[in-house]
């Protein structure tokens, strides 16, 4: 299924764990959460200079940018989504509240609820595409001033760089914070403050200006479980890490254990 945050469209896919079909001959460890992930197809559009060598940024200012060349082009596009891919992939946990039942399974007469590992996958398209995000993107050398957006990219976004806030940031890792539903830490808008300001615990943050995750930058993914269980986001708590172990619910009697298995033979309730 596609869900939508701040208009782009990702795809989002819930699998019972990497144990497909569930093999009960396993023990129950962390890899028998289930895994949602979040893909993203990005579209990248080549900015090239004007005559006078410029292009314009965030803040329209004119600021030099290189000509791409063919094999930088791809080289920067591959780059900017593997960094990105670095950072929010396996990054979160959701636990799944007590009161979700759905995804239990049982396992040597007890009975498990998994929770939710998160998965972040970007994949880049060549043409543009009804679910695409697109992405115009500039060569600009080393130390240039040129201000990106979610939607406009340098070559140098892959790189930390000291910004306004005192902290240091990899520019691209906090756009697609943006591209998944994510807003500044003092919301929507580009003014310092929305950054958290200068020096202060919020502005360390990746939607801040630095690079430090907590559990809740795992919005989009408890907006995706809020899609698929019709749950409040709120109550899949985001954690850090990705050995959430499930959760033991309580021990099945031997009739309980059998009657639980002739119902696991059913197939999870999925809505896609
Ligand atoms: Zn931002």
């Amino acid at each position: 299924m596609f869900i939508s945050h701040n208009g782009t469209m990702q795809e989002v896919t819930l699998s019972p764990s990497p144990y497909f079909p569930r093999d009960r001959t396993r023990p129950m460890d962390g890899l028998n959460n289930m895994v949602l992930t979040i893909r993203q197809f990005y579209f990248f559009d080549p900015v090239n200079p004007d005559a006078s060598g410029n292009a314009r940024d965030t803040d329209k200012n004119l600021i030099p940018v290189n000509a791409w060349t063919p094999g930088r082009w791809d080289q920067v596009c591959n780059e900017l989504l593997n960094v990105a891919k670095r950072y929010w992939d396996n990054q979160f946990c959701l636990r799944t509240p007590a009161s979700y039942q759905a995804y239990n399974y049982s396992f040597d007469r007890n009975e498990y609820r998994p929770n939710i590992q998160c998965r972040f996958d970007a994949v880049r398209v060549n043409t543009r595409q009804a679910n695409s995000i697109n992405v115009q993107l500039v060569d600009v050398p080393a130390g240039s001033r040129f201000r990106a957006h979610s939607r406009l990219w340098t070559s140098q976004d892959t790189v930390l760089k000291t910004n306004f806030t005192g902290n240091q940031q990899i520019t691209v890792v906090h756009e697609v914070g943006h591209n998944l539903g994510s807003d500044h830490v003092n919301g929507p808008g580009n003014d310092p403050a929305n950054y958290g300001g200068v020096g202060t615990y919020n502005s360390r943050n990746i939607m801040g200006g630095g690079m430090v995750f907590e559990g809740w930058n795992a919005y989009s993914w408890q907006h995706a479980m809020q899609q698929i269980t019709r749950v409040p986001f709120a109550q899949w708590e985001g954690v850090l890490g990705t050995s959430v172990t499930p959760t033991w619910v309580r021990r099945l009697s031997f009739v309980d254990s059998i009657l639980y298995q002739y119902g696991e033979m059913a197939p999870y309730p999925m809505p896609f």
